[in-house]
């Protein structure tokens, strides 16, 4: 009889997400014997609350980390990926063969194989506006700076904040911090809201665009029909996407972390976007 092992994720809020059923529909495609739980880690939580949840699931399986959990996270590893040492967040773990808490970022990847849902934005000389400052964003700028972006300004509700992303994810030759978007001159190839903006309905929008400066716009906040941000972007004809494809394709990295290279790759995407358009529309 084969072992059921358990997954979970690991944040505050938790309630509102879809990755329990995306890892579900992950899990019974691939015919492994495992279940997914989102498992609340209140916002006070200290490092060594953290660290105890993340051995425990760790112990029976693995998981995921998400917000306001991140950076946290990564500071309380054992073995860390070079995407966790380069942008200082961690948002997946497991137990090692030598009994090691270990942890990825894979977020990185999933924001960089979402983009094929955009045109297939290529990032190579693009100019990026990034809002945000806290794990996703510190993935999306180390995935800006990895394909070469030619400009990238980063801003967040506290200042402070981006500027240690800056300096931390070591991407200073490109990367200025701004306070107000509005007031910068130019176009933007691309703007990428990760702040958490849109988790909630009565939150305000992260950034009021305007479709001449933007070309394209990508909400890492996921939700049924769109991001209130997202839909924004598209009814001014700015081609946009909501955090979904990401959630997806982060999730594959992660089930790799798990399990393994997943042989059908595409074959397991489909089924995971499957899973999250019926829960959209049920
Ligand atoms: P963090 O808590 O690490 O960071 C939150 C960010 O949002 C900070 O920049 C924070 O600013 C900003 N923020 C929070 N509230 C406000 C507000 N009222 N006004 C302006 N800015 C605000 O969270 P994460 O980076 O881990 O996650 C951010 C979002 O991205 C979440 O919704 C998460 O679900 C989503 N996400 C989606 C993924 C996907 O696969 N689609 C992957 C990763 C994340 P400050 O620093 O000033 O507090």
């Amino acid at each position: 009889m084969s072992v059921c092992r358990s997954f979970g994720l690991l944040g505050d809020p938790v309630a509102h997400s879809l990755s329990p059923r995306v890892y579900g529909a992950a899990f019974s495609h691939l015919g492994i014997s495992a279940i997914y739980e989102c498992r609340r880690e209140p916002r006070q939580a200290t490092a060594s609350d953290l660290r105890r949840s993340m051995l425990g699931l760790a112990e029976s399986g693995g998981g995921n980390v998400t917000v306001p959990h991140k950076q946290l996270a990564a500071s309380v590893l054992d073995v860390s990926s070079p995407a966790v040492d380069r942008t200082g967040a961690c948002n997946c773990f497991w137990m090692d063969a030598d009994g090691r808490l270990a942890g990825d970022n894979t977020d990185i990847g999933g924001f960089l194989e979402a983009l094929t849902d955009l045109d297939g934005l290529r990032l190579e000389g693009a100019s990026v506006l990034l809002l945000g400052a806290g794990g996703a964003a510190r993935a999306v700028a180390a995935a800006c700076s990895a394909e070469g972006v030619r400009r990238l300004a980063v801003c967040n509700r506290s200042a402070r904040r981006a500027e240690t992303l800056v300096s931390e994810v070591g991407i200073d030759e490109v990367a200025t911090v701004v306070l107000d978007p509005m007031s910068l001159p130019g176009v933007w190839d691309l703007v990428v809201n990760a702040t958490s903006l849109g988790m909630s309905r009565d939150d305000a929008l992260p950034l009021v665009l305007e479709p001449h400066r933007f070309h394209r716009a990508f909400d890492v906040v996921y939700a049924p029909g769109g991001t209130r941000w997202s839909r924004h972007a598209a009814a001014l004809g700015i081609p946009a996407i909501d955090g979904l494809p990401m959630l997806v394709h982060q999730a594959v990295l992660s089930i790799e972390n798990w399990f393994g290279a997943v042989v059908d790759r595409e074959g397991l995407i489909g089924t995971m976007r499957r899973a999250v358009s019926e829960a959209e529309s049920g």
